[in-house]
């Protein structure tokens, strides 16, 4: 190996620590980015891990120093196939958002446990090559199978990219398997700038990436209300200027309060008037489809908003969500169970497209005929 590859692979573990630092600092600043600490971390092993197996093993092995050397070789790739696992671990924390099924688990075990067996057994640095290059094909799979999934904007272009420097990768990585194709065995000074230009890629769109999503999370929690999870005021306008563009049938809107909220606050502390409107909020969402929008006005005032202008299909809405309230049971820390109702102000946009304003204004009127006319009711704005 020459001076070259040996620099070239010290100096993409310096990257590698600097890239760490960078995923450590994005992971720390922006929340609802997941796996992308996973990432770095995973990504340095696998640097590491890389760099013991080709310069270390060439390295002690022309000073002489066969123990070293094959010392490095094992370790080398023990730690390679663990980060190669984990930056798999990464991927899908980052795309699905969720945490990793018990098979994923035991990808990085399962793949650290390959090198290890080959030590075990006594094979050399040939034999730990084509175990890695097998480890490394098969991630870059379950990775490329998971960033297909992308394909929205803005991901789709960083996730695209991604997907064509794995598949590059695998390319590359199956050809230095003996036998498998046409290359010869073992790195050149091309192979090795090439991998590294690729991984340099990766973690650049790896950053892209995160920091969209940072950007997403970011606008909305500017959205929504943070203890019921509905839409603010302004994501209910947000949503709304996109909305009529599409659907021109008109506009319905239903406003909703709670009846005697005051009390259950005095009665049963802050607290589980918190606990009301987040579970109030819950039923309501859970009763509407996708395409009708549910609002925090402000206080215990909220509004759902649906397109079109039929007036029976939303007068049993209303009394759909009036009954569904009216049977939750609410257990305070302290005192009896006890039970919420709501009022109900519907009010259906004309066919010209009354602006959404108006109609909320109407239905607020129909909201307080109800709150006149006992509570627990639903009124329409006539
Ligand atoms: P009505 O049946 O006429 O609607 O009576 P009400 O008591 O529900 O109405 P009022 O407007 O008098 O009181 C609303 C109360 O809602 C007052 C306020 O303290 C409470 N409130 C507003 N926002 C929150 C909140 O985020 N959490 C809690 N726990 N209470 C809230
Ligand atoms: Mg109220
Ligand atoms: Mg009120």
């Amino acid at each position: 190996m020459s001076l070259s590859v040996l620099l070239t692979l010290l100096s993409d573990c310096l990257l590698a620590v600097v890239l760490f630092f960078l995923f450590w600092y994005v992971a720390r600043v922006s929340r609802n980015v997941q796996g992308i600490l996973t990432w770095g971390a995973a990504h340095l092993f696998y640097t590491i891990g890389a760099t013991l197996l080709d310069a270390g093993t060439a390295g002690f092995e022309s000073a002489g120093l066969a123990t070293a050397s094959l010392l490095s070789t094992h370790l080398g790739a023990t730690i390679l196939c663990g980060g190669m696992a984990g930056l798999g671990w990464a991927i899908v924390r980052f795309v699905q958002r969720r945490p990793l099924h018990p098979g994923e688990v035991a990808a990085v075990p399962v793949a650290v446990a390959v090198p290890l067996l080959i030590w075990a057994l006594g094979g050399d640095w040939e034999a730990q090559s084509v175990a890695l290059n097998c480890v490394e094909l098969l991630v870059l799979l379950w990775m490329l199978w998971h960033l297909r999934v992308l394909r929205e904007d803005p991901y789709r272009l960083p996730a695209r990219m991604m997907m064509l420097g794995c598949g590059l990768l695998a390319v590359l990585y199956g050809s230095v398997v003996p036998g498998w194709s046409f290359s010869q065995f073992g790195f050149d000074e091309i192979w090795v700038s090439v991998d590294l230009s690729i991984w340099f890629m990766l973690n650049f769109c790896m950053l892209m990436l995160c920091s969209f999503r940072a950007a997403e999370s970011l606008k909305l929690s500017a959205m929504f209300d943070p203890l019921t999870s509905a839409l603010n005021r302004r994501g209910l306008h947000g949503e709304l200027s996109t909305w009529v563009e599409r659907n021109d049938r008109g506009l319905t809107v239903i406003a909703i309060d709670l009846d005697h909220f005051k009390t259950i606050n005095d009665r049963h502390g802050h607290e589980t008037g918190d606990r009301v409107l987040q579970r109030f909020s819950e039923t309501v969402r859970s009763g509407l489809r996708s395409d009708q929008l549910f609002a925090r006005m402000g206080g215990e005032e909220f509004a759902v908003v649906t397109t079109g202008t039929d007036r029976e299909a939303a007068r049993q809405l209303a009394e759909r969500l009036r009954n569904q309230m009216m049977r939750l049971d609410f257990s305070p820390a302290e005192g009896r169970p006890f039970r919420v109702t709501i009022s109900l102000g519907i009010a259906i946009g004309d066919s010209e497209g009354e602006p959404f304003v108006e109609l909320m204004r109407r239905a607020d009127d129909a909201l307080y005929a109800a709150k006149r006319k006992g509570r627990n009711r639903v009124e329409m704005h006539p």
